[in-house]
Protein backbone atom coordinates (compact mmCIF):
# COMPACT_ATOMS: atom_id res chain seq x y z
CA UNK A 1 0.00 0.00 0.00
CA UNK A 2 2.26 2.42 -1.23
CA UNK A 3 2.31 6.23 -2.52
CA UNK A 4 -0.53 7.93 -0.68
CA UNK A 5 -0.90 11.43 -0.36
CA UNK A 6 -1.30 12.12 3.36
CA UNK A 7 -1.54 15.55 4.87
CA UNK A 8 -0.72 15.91 8.45
CA UNK A 9 -2.45 18.90 10.47
CA UNK A 10 -0.39 19.08 13.77
CA UNK A 11 0.65 21.80 15.88
CA UNK A 12 3.54 20.27 17.49
CA UNK A 13 6.75 19.98 15.62
CA UNK A 14 7.54 16.89 17.23
CA UNK A 15 4.77 14.90 16.82
CA UNK A 16 4.74 16.27 13.67
CA UNK A 17 8.28 15.35 12.08
CA UNK A 18 7.78 11.46 14.67
CA UNK A 19 4.30 10.59 12.45
CA UNK A 20 5.91 12.67 8.90
CA UNK A 21 8.79 10.26 8.94
CA UNK A 22 7.42 7.16 9.76
CA UNK A 23 4.53 7.39 6.96
CA UNK A 24 7.27 8.62 4.39
CA UNK A 25 9.39 5.50 5.60
CA UNK A 26 6.34 3.40 4.98
CA UNK A 27 6.40 4.58 1.12
CA UNK A 28 3.65 7.66 1.47
CA UNK A 29 4.08 11.00 0.50
CA UNK A 30 3.64 13.68 3.03
CA UNK A 31 2.54 17.26 3.39
CA UNK A 32 2.42 19.03 6.46
CA UNK A 33 0.29 21.61 8.28
CA UNK A 34 0.30 23.36 11.17
CA UNK A 35 -3.45 24.82 11.59
CA UNK A 36 -6.53 24.82 9.82
CA UNK A 37 -5.95 27.75 7.88
CA UNK A 38 -2.78 26.19 6.21
CA UNK A 39 -4.44 22.82 5.75
CA UNK A 40 -7.58 24.27 3.97
CA UNK A 41 -5.31 26.12 1.37
CA UNK A 42 -3.32 22.98 0.91
CA UNK A 43 -6.46 20.47 0.66
CA UNK A 44 -7.74 22.70 -2.22
CA UNK A 45 -4.25 22.57 -3.99
CA UNK A 46 -3.48 18.90 -3.39
CA UNK A 47 -6.77 17.04 -2.43
CA UNK A 48 -4.78 14.46 -0.24
CA UNK A 49 -5.59 10.91 -0.58
CA UNK A 50 -5.90 10.74 3.15
CA UNK A 51 -5.76 13.49 6.14
CA UNK A 52 -4.60 13.20 10.04
CA UNK A 53 -6.20 15.67 11.42
CA UNK A 54 -4.84 16.93 15.61
CA UNK A 55 -7.98 17.74 17.35
CA UNK A 56 -6.58 20.59 19.31
CA UNK A 57 -5.06 23.07 16.64
CA UNK A 58 -3.79 26.81 17.32
CA UNK A 59 -6.59 28.41 14.95
CA UNK A 60 -10.14 26.54 15.01
CA UNK A 61 -10.83 22.93 16.29
CA UNK A 62 -9.34 20.00 14.19
CA UNK A 63 -13.76 18.57 13.89
CA UNK A 64 -14.32 22.08 12.70
CA UNK A 65 -12.24 20.78 9.30
CA UNK A 66 -13.90 17.56 9.41
CA UNK A 67 -17.20 18.88 9.53
CA UNK A 68 -16.13 21.81 6.48
CA UNK A 69 -15.01 18.83 4.69
CA UNK A 70 -17.95 16.65 4.69
CA UNK A 71 -19.86 19.88 3.71
CA UNK A 72 -17.97 19.94 0.60
CA UNK A 73 -18.83 17.62 -2.18
CA UNK A 74 -15.51 18.19 -4.02
CA UNK A 75 -13.82 16.97 -0.28
CA UNK A 76 -16.32 14.99 1.31
CA UNK A 77 -14.50 11.26 0.21
CA UNK A 78 -10.97 12.28 1.48
CA UNK A 79 -10.46 9.80 4.79
CA UNK A 80 -9.85 11.70 8.07
CA UNK A 81 -8.09 10.54 10.98
CA UNK A 82 -8.42 12.20 14.03
CA UNK A 83 -5.23 12.61 16.18
CA UNK A 84 -5.91 13.71 20.04
CA UNK A 85 -5.09 13.75 23.53
CA UNK A 86 -8.57 13.87 24.51
CA UNK A 87 -9.38 10.17 25.65
CA UNK A 88 -12.73 10.51 26.88
CA UNK A 89 -15.93 8.67 25.10
CA UNK A 90 -17.46 11.38 24.27
CA UNK A 91 -15.06 13.29 22.95
CA UNK A 92 -14.48 10.44 20.63
CA UNK A 93 -18.19 10.03 19.72
CA UNK A 94 -17.83 14.02 18.85
CA UNK A 95 -15.15 13.26 16.50
CA UNK A 96 -16.85 10.71 14.80
CA UNK A 97 -19.67 12.99 14.31
CA UNK A 98 -17.70 15.27 12.63
CA UNK A 99 -17.24 12.88 10.13
CA UNK A 100 -14.00 11.52 11.10
CA UNK A 101 -13.46 7.75 9.66
CA UNK A 102 -10.93 6.70 12.76
CA UNK A 103 -9.68 8.40 15.85
CA UNK A 104 -6.27 7.77 18.14
CA UNK A 105 -5.55 8.91 20.98
CA UNK A 106 -2.26 9.81 22.06
CA UNK A 107 0.59 8.77 22.93
CA UNK A 108 0.00 6.09 19.96
CA UNK A 109 2.83 3.66 18.47
CA UNK A 110 3.90 4.14 14.72
CA UNK A 111 2.18 0.66 13.86
CA UNK A 112 -0.77 0.87 15.93
CA UNK A 113 -1.17 4.75 12.96
CA UNK A 114 -0.02 2.62 10.36
CA UNK A 115 -2.98 -0.27 10.88
CA UNK A 116 -5.46 2.33 11.11
CA UNK A 117 -4.11 4.18 8.06
CA UNK A 118 -4.26 0.85 6.41
CA UNK A 119 -7.55 0.32 7.33
CA UNK A 120 -9.10 3.12 6.71
CA UNK A 121 -7.72 3.85 3.02
CA UNK A 122 -8.94 -0.03 2.47
CA UNK A 123 -12.81 0.79 3.44
CA UNK A 124 -12.80 4.27 2.13
CA UNK A 125 -10.70 4.15 -0.47
CA UNK A 126 -9.68 0.92 -1.75
CA UNK A 127 -8.20 2.22 -5.11
CA UNK A 128 -5.18 3.53 -2.76
CA UNK A 129 -4.60 -0.22 -1.36
CA UNK A 130 -2.83 -3.25 -3.31
CA UNK A 131 -5.62 -5.58 -2.80
CA UNK A 132 -6.26 -7.41 -5.80
CA UNK A 133 -10.07 -7.34 -7.25
CA UNK A 134 -12.23 -9.02 -10.22
CA UNK A 135 -15.23 -8.37 -11.72
CA UNK A 136 -16.79 -10.30 -14.40
CA UNK A 137 -13.45 -11.88 -15.15
CA UNK A 138 -11.56 -8.91 -15.66
CA UNK A 139 -9.03 -9.10 -12.90
CA UNK A 140 -6.57 -6.17 -12.03
CA UNK A 141 -3.52 -6.20 -9.34
CA UNK A 142 -1.85 -3.68 -8.05
CA UNK A 143 0.82 -5.03 -6.44
CA UNK A 144 2.03 -6.88 -9.82
CA UNK A 145 0.36 -3.76 -11.89
CA UNK A 146 -1.28 -6.68 -14.50
CA UNK A 147 -4.87 -6.63 -15.45
CA UNK A 148 -6.17 -10.08 -17.49
CA UNK A 149 -9.71 -10.04 -19.10
CA UNK A 150 -10.64 -14.25 -18.72
CA UNK A 151 -6.81 -15.03 -17.71
CA UNK A 152 -5.56 -13.09 -20.92
CA UNK A 153 -2.83 -10.21 -19.79
CA UNK A 154 -4.29 -7.04 -21.04
CA UNK A 155 -1.58 -4.40 -21.35
CA UNK A 156 -2.75 -0.86 -20.16
CA UNK A 157 -0.82 2.74 -20.01
CA UNK A 158 -0.53 4.41 -16.59
CA UNK A 159 -3.35 6.26 -16.59
CA UNK A 160 -5.70 3.58 -17.57
CA UNK A 161 -4.49 1.34 -15.27
CA UNK A 162 -5.79 3.94 -12.47
CA UNK A 163 -8.86 4.54 -14.00
CA UNK A 164 -9.78 0.70 -14.45
CA UNK A 165 -8.75 0.33 -10.60
CA UNK A 166 -10.93 3.05 -9.60
CA UNK A 167 -13.62 1.89 -11.54
CA UNK A 168 -13.77 -1.65 -10.19
CA UNK A 169 -13.29 -0.36 -6.57
CA UNK A 170 -16.39 1.50 -7.34
CA UNK A 171 -18.66 -0.28 -9.52
CA UNK A 172 -21.98 0.61 -10.35
CA UNK A 173 -21.53 4.13 -9.46
CA UNK A 174 -21.36 7.29 -11.96
CA UNK A 175 -18.90 9.35 -12.21
CA UNK A 176 -18.69 12.63 -13.60
CA UNK A 177 -15.33 13.89 -15.41
CA UNK A 178 -14.93 16.10 -12.92
CA UNK A 179 -15.26 13.62 -10.06
CA UNK A 180 -12.73 11.32 -11.89
CA UNK A 181 -10.31 14.09 -12.60
CA UNK A 182 -9.89 14.69 -8.53
CA UNK A 183 -10.09 10.71 -7.93
CA UNK A 184 -7.79 9.17 -10.67
CA UNK A 185 -5.36 12.40 -11.32
CA UNK A 186 -5.64 13.90 -7.86
CA UNK A 187 -4.28 17.63 -8.83
CA UNK A 188 -5.38 18.61 -11.90
CA UNK A 189 -5.82 22.15 -12.25
CA UNK A 190 -4.14 22.46 -15.80
CA UNK A 191 -6.24 19.19 -17.08
CA UNK A 192 -9.05 19.44 -19.43
CA UNK A 193 -12.24 17.48 -18.46
CA UNK A 194 -11.74 16.17 -22.17
CA UNK A 195 -8.77 14.39 -21.17
CA UNK A 196 -11.15 11.93 -19.37
CA UNK A 197 -12.81 11.10 -22.57
CA UNK A 198 -9.56 10.32 -23.99
CA UNK A 199 -8.27 8.13 -21.31
CA UNK A 200 -12.05 6.18 -21.64
CA UNK A 201 -11.52 5.82 -25.07
CA UNK A 202 -8.07 4.15 -24.40
CA UNK A 203 -8.99 2.32 -21.97
CA UNK A 204 -12.32 0.45 -23.99
CA UNK A 205 -10.09 0.13 -26.77
CA UNK A 206 -7.64 -2.22 -24.60
CA UNK A 207 -10.60 -4.34 -23.09
CA UNK A 208 -11.96 -5.07 -26.47
CA UNK A 209 -9.83 -7.87 -26.98
CA UNK A 210 -11.45 -9.95 -24.13
CA UNK A 211 -14.72 -8.42 -24.69
CA UNK A 212 -15.02 -6.21 -21.68
CA UNK A 213 -14.98 -2.44 -22.86
CA UNK A 214 -18.67 -2.46 -22.34
CA UNK A 215 -18.29 -2.97 -18.60
CA UNK A 216 -17.25 0.89 -18.91
CA UNK A 217 -20.95 2.82 -19.69
CA UNK A 218 -20.95 6.42 -20.61
CA UNK A 219 -23.87 7.57 -19.08
CA UNK A 220 -25.27 10.57 -20.85
CA UNK A 221 -25.18 14.01 -19.17
CA UNK A 222 -23.31 13.11 -16.52
CA UNK A 223 -20.33 10.59 -16.97
CA UNK A 224 -19.21 6.86 -16.66
CA UNK A 225 -19.57 3.89 -14.21
CA UNK A 226 -18.21 -0.21 -14.07
CA UNK A 227 -21.59 -1.76 -15.16
CA UNK A 228 -20.80 -5.62 -13.99
CA1 LIG B 1 -2.32 20.10 19.05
Amino acid sequence: MNGSEILVVEDEPAIQELIAVNLEHAGHRVRRAYNVAEAENLIREIRPDLILLDWMLPDVAGTVLARRLRADARMKDIPVIMLTARAQETDKVEGLEAGADDYITKPFSPKELMARIKAVLRRRAPQLTDDAIEIGGLRLDPASHRVSGNGTEISLGPTEFKLLHFFLTHPERVYSRVQLLDQVWGDHVFVEERTVDVHIRRLRQALEATQHDSLIETVRGTGYRLHA
